[in-house]
C-alpha cells in the first residue's frame, strides 16, 4: 500500500449559482502521507476549504465534484455511497472546524457528544464509551473530566470547546484528521495551546493531519509540508523549509512579505499584496496571479503554468512561468517567451 493516506488527482469542484458557475477548485493534485502534518494555506476564496469539503463530500447540492482520483487509504471516495461515506467520517476521518460553538450541539452534554461516535462507529457500550470519553477529556487537558462530561457547551470557554472538538475528532483514533481554521476564532495564547495540543495528539495517535489555514504563522509552528493555493489552483508546495526559506512563487513571496515574525521589532515594513483574488466565475485562462504579479509576462495571461519541481526529486513544486528556461525579464517586466 502506498504511503499516501489521501490521494487527490485533478480535482475540480464547481458550484452552480444563479449568475453562472463558480469554478472553486480547478484541477489540483495533492497527497497526504501517513502520519504527516500537512498545511494548506491561502487567502479566503482560494479553494482550500472547498478542496477538503469535496474530499469529505460535505458540499451543498449545487456542487459538482470531479476528479481523476480521490482515494482515502486506497479506497475510491467517488464510488462510496452516502452511507459508507458517513460511516467513514468521524471514524477513520476526524474533523475539526473553525467555530466549536456551531459544531457542538447546545442541547446535548459534552459527554453525550463524545460518546455518540464511539457507540456508533466502535459499537461501545454506554459504560465503555463513558470511560473513553473521560480518558479523551483528560488527554486534551480538561480538568475534572468526570464532572465536565455532564456539562453543556455554553459552560465551556472558546479554548475549552475547541479542546472538546479535538477530543471528539480523535476519540475513534482516526487515520486522518482534517482541521479547517481550528484556531481562527481564538486569541493568540489559546491558539498556541490548541496548536501544541494538536501536535501532541498527532504524535500520540500517529494520525495524518491536514490543517487548512490562511495564517502562515500557524503553518510554521505545526506543519512539516505545505501547499500554497490561489485561484482554485496550487501555486507552490514543498517542505516547510522550502516555503519559508526558499519560496519560489511570487504569490508565496508576497504572502511571506505581508506577515510579521516573532522577532519583529516593529521596524519591518509589511507589504500587503495589492489587488484582489480572481473572479472564479470567469477564472483567468493563464496564471491566476497575473493581475497582481510584478513579474507578469505575456505568456502568464495566455497559458497556465504547470506545477513543476525546482530540482527533480526535491518535492518542491512551483507553478510559475519564471521557472521556464525560455522566460526572461527585459526590464519592463512584460517580456514574452
Ligand atoms: Fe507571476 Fe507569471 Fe509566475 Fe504567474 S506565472 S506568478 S503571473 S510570473
Amino acid at each position: 500500500m502506498s504511503g499516501h493516506i489521501l490521494e487527490i488527482q485533478n480535482l475540480r469542484t464547481d458550484f452552480s449559482i444563479a449568475g453562472g458557475i463558480v469554478r472553486a477548485v480547478r484541477g489540483i493534485d495533492l497527497f497526504v502521507d501517513r502520519g504527516e502534518f500537512l498545511g494548506v494555506v491561502g487567502e479566503s476564496g482560494c479553494g482550500k476549504s472547498v478542496t477538503m469539503l469535496s474530499v469529505m463530500r460535505l458540499l451543498s447540492e449545487n456542487a459538482t465534484v470531479r476528479a481523476d482520483r480521490l482515494a482515502f487509504d486506497g479506497r475510491d471516495l467517488l464510488r462510496l455511497d452516502h452511507k459508507k461515506m458517513r460511516r467513514m467520517l468521524g471514524d477513520e476521518i476526524g474533523m475539526i472546524f473553525q467555530d466549536p460553538m456551531t459544531s457542538l450541539d447546545p442541547l446535548y452534554t459534552i459527554g453525550n457528544q463524545i460518546m455518540e461516535p464511539l457507540k456508533i462507529h466502535r459499537k461501545m457500550s454506554g459504560h465503555e464509551a463513558r470511560k473513553r470519553a473521560v480518558e479523551m477529556l483528560d488527554l486534551v487537558g480538561i480538568p475534572s473530566p468526570e464532572q465536565r462530561l455532564k456539562q453543556y457547551p455554553h459552560e465551556f470557554s472558546g479554548g475549552m470547546r475547541q479542546r472538546v472538538m479535538i477530543a471528539i475528532a480523535m476519540s475513534c483514533n482516526p487515520k486522518l484528521l482534517i482541521a479547517d481554521e481550528p484556531t481562527t476564532a481564538l486569541d493568540v495564547t489559546i491558539q498556541a495551546q490548541i496548536l501544541e495540543l494538536m501536535k501532541d495528539m498527532q504524535e500520540k495517535f500517529s494520525a495524518a493531519t491536514l490543517l487548512i489555514t490562511h495564517d502562515l504563522g500557524v503553518i510554521a509552528s505545526t506543519c512539516s509540508r505545505v501547499v500554497v493555493m490561489y485561484g482554485g489552483l496550487i501555486m507552490e508546495s514543498g517542505d516547510v523549509e522550502d516555503i519559508f526559506y526558499r519560496p519560489a512563487h511570487p504569490y508565496t513571496i508576497g504572502l511571506l512579505s505581508s506577515i510579521s515574525d516573532a522577532a519583529d521589532t516593529g521596524k519591518k515594513k509589511l507589504s500587503p499584496i495589492p489587488g484582489s483574488p480572481p473572479d472564479l466565475m470567469n477564472p483567468p485562462r493563464g496564471c491566476p496571479f497575473t493581475a497582481r504579479c510584478d513579474f507578469a509576462m505575456r505568456i502568464c495571461a495566455a497559458s497556465r503554468p504547470a506545477l513543476a519541481e525546482t530540482v527533480p526529486g526535491s518535492g518542491h513544486g512551483v507553478a510559475c512561468w519564471l521557472r521556464d528556461t525560455r522566460a526572461k525579464l527585459d526590464g519592463t517586466g512584460v517580456t514574452a517567451r
